[in-house]
């Protein structure tokens, strides 16, 4: 469709960022396309399964296209922050890094119990955050319903670490 040929178009390959050998996609050209943009929040919104209550954006380009989403989509937002960033109570969840490891965090007291929770980030990789991101909502009795990326780096495997949840991605990297 043509939503899916403009972010190719509007996609920017950045090589050797944020480190040598990595080729980082740029999504802040399409994120500036007024009707690129208005058109990738009504796809992904248009792809979602049944109900969400909640959409779960994970920082920092995830917030801006979880939020729109949701309110397409009549829900609500719910921020994934990197450690140390929300007051608390807290609820952390820690995942490793090639080097180290990260810690994500909600506030659980914005999660009813059984909430379906849509999860929506920028570009699918290792799949490492997204599937932290799963086991925190799901240790704080969320129902995740599913997972949208506009981008999947096919290469890095991520799809399979979130096995058991739907996947959907606009435009997947070989
Ligand atoms: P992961 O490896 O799937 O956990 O990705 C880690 C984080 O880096 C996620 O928030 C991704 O959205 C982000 N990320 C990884 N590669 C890229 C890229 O090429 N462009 C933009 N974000 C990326």
């Amino acid at each position: 469709a043509d939503v899916l040929r403009r972010i190719d178009e509007l996609v920017r390959l950045v090589p050797d960022y944020p480190k040598p050998g990595v080729m980082f996609r740029d999504i802040t050209p399409l994120l500036a396309d007024a009707a690129a943009f208005a058109a990738v929040i009504a796809e992904i919104a248009a792809r979602v399964d049944g109900p969400v209550d909640l959409v779960a954006g994970m920082e920092a380009r995830g917030f801006l296209i979880a939020a729109p989403v949701a309110v397409a989509l009549g829900a609500g937002v719910l921020p994934v922050r990197k450690a140390g960033k929300l007051p608390g109570p807290t609820a952390a969840e820690s995942y490793d890094l090639e080097y180290g490891t990260a810690t994500i965090e909600i506030h659980p007291a914005t999660v009813p119990a059984g909430a379906r929770v849509l999860v929506i980030d920028d570009v699918l990789a290792t799949g490492g955050t997204a599937a932290a991101t799963v086991a925190l909502l799901e240790r704080c009795g969320a129902h995740v319903v599913g997972l949208s990326f506009l981008v999947e780096l096919e290469a890095l495997g991520g799809r399979e670490r979130l096995a058991g949840h739907p996947v959907d991605v606009l435009v997947a990297v070989p």
